[in-house]
């Protein structure tokens, strides 16, 4: 057995199989390890189970993806009638690549010690993690030891890599982010723009040598959030309701054009479309117009009452992510990773999922009306996961966008998520 820290609602997760309505399976591409292509080769000469169904062509640029299973209609060509996977039917759950073994598990080592979160991509993880009205908590469990386990990445704040940075104050950092995100003094948006500020003092703190100086700004965010201070600041953020919105639709619809995306998530984008009358000819004003009435009269109201769903989406995003600080080498391909990675790229991130995600739910609220509930707001989430979260190199092209067009800084991020 193994010790391993996360959120509590993860221990209450079993994988539903037959009963998922959009399963693992379907709507995106599966990487396969180098361990699991010999042992589906040496296979090919006994049976025809994987005749035709692994390529080693222009699979994704992801580390750890030696091969690629071939999609049969957007499908994994193993998922039986039943749902199931013919390679575990077949030859047990050690022949299942690293991918399809720990989905939707996701572990990382953060100083020898294991911490695990579930993706919300997977539709029950998103539920059990996103529905649950009360603050995350995290605790303690133990797990069955695998030895898959130990190929995942770790932090380790030790590494000579990172001498004179923040690295150090990495559990410190984590804690009072948490806490920011879960402070229900403020509404949800305030507190991913006072973590916007947080990252860019934190960004310059880390460019520093005997960086004690992350302990004193720890503090003295502490203080200002506990005294209002950032109030005036918030309240001086323009208020342009539009401004970016068409910019993040055309960088989802140049997705949608680029990958294999999933039926739930084109769906989800098409009612977005329908209830703001989106179209690519649509004038700024008319959008704007229509983006407001819809926002005031479908979904403010809808989402002030439940914000704690972001909420738990972001401190799920923050324990994943190592956040904001990622692993301490990338386990992606260099040649994609074409922004250098920072504090702050890490938070830009962050505050493009936010913008998107809250602008592709107005306009679902607007296709529903009042009919918008939970459900939607689920079906959303899980489907942008799966088909944006995951798609690493679609997410080094998105900051490379905003590289090239000198948006990553404090003032468009802020803009962003307020908008
Ligand atoms: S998406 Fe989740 S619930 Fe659905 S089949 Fe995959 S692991 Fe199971």
């Amino acid at each position: 057995m193994k010790e391993v820290l996360q959120p509590d609602y993860v221990s209450k997760f079993a994988c539903i199989t037959s009963r998922c309505e959009d399963t693992c399976c379907r709507g995106w591409r599966v990487a396969i390890d180098q361990e699991s292509y010999d042992k589906y080769i040496n296979l090919m000469n006994t049976g025809d189970l994987f005749n035709g169904k692994i390529t080693r062509d222009d699979i994704m640029q992801v580390e750890g993806a030696f091969a690629e299973v071939v999609l049969s209609d957007n499908t994994c060509p193993f998922l039986t009638e039943k749902k199931l996977c013919s390679i575990q039917e077949m030859y047990g759950e050690s022949y299942l690549s690293l991918t399809c073994a720990i989905f939707p598990r996701n572990y990382n080592m953060v100083n020898g010690k294991l911490e695990l979160t579930l993706n919300m991509s997977c539709p029950h993880a998103a539920r059990l993690a996103l529905l649950e009205p009360t603050p995350m908590k995290f605790s303690l469990a133990e797990i069955k030891d695998d030895p898959r386990i130990g190929k995942i990445p770790a932090l380790d704040l030790s590494d000579p890599e990172y001498p004179n940075s923040v690295y150090p104050y990495f559990e410190e950092v984590r804690s009072f982010i948490v806490t920011l995100i879960q402070n229900r003094n403020y509404c949800f948006e305030d507190r991913l723009v006072i973590l916007g500020r947080f990252c860019n003092d934190l960004n310059i703190a880390d460019n520093r040598s005997g960086s004690d100086a992350v302990i004193r700004l720890i503090n003295s965010y502490t203080h200002l959030i506990d005294n209002h201070g950032f109030d005036k600041f918030i309240s001086s953020i323009p208020d342009q309701p539009t401004a970016l919105l068409k910019t993040l639709m055309i960088l989802i619809e140049y997705r949608l054009k680029t990958g294999v995306t999933g039926k739930r998530f084109l769906e989800c984008f098409n009612q977005f479309k329908q209830g703001l009358n989106y179209t690519n000819e649509i004038s700024d004003e008319d959008l704007s117009d229509s983006y407001k009435e819809v926002k005031s009269s479908c979904y403010d109201n809808f989402i002030k009452q439940n914000e704690y769903i972001f909420e738990n989406y972001f401190v799920n995003y923050v324990f994943k992510e190592l956040f904001p600080f990622g692993e301490s080498k990338t386990i992606y391909n260099k040649d994609i990773f074409t922004v250098p990675k920072t504090i702050f790229t890490e938070y830009m991130l962050m505050a493009v999922h936010y913008a998107m995600i809250k602008n592709l739910l107005v306009g679902i609220a607007g296709y529903y009306k009042d009919q918008f509930g939970m459900q939607h707001v689920i079906n959303l989430i899980q489907s942008f996961a799966k088909n944006i979260d995951h798609d690493v190199p679609y997410l080094q092209r998105l900051l490379k966008f905003f590289d090239d067009n000198q948006m990553i800084n404090f003032a468009c991020t802020a803009m962003l998520i307020k908008n």
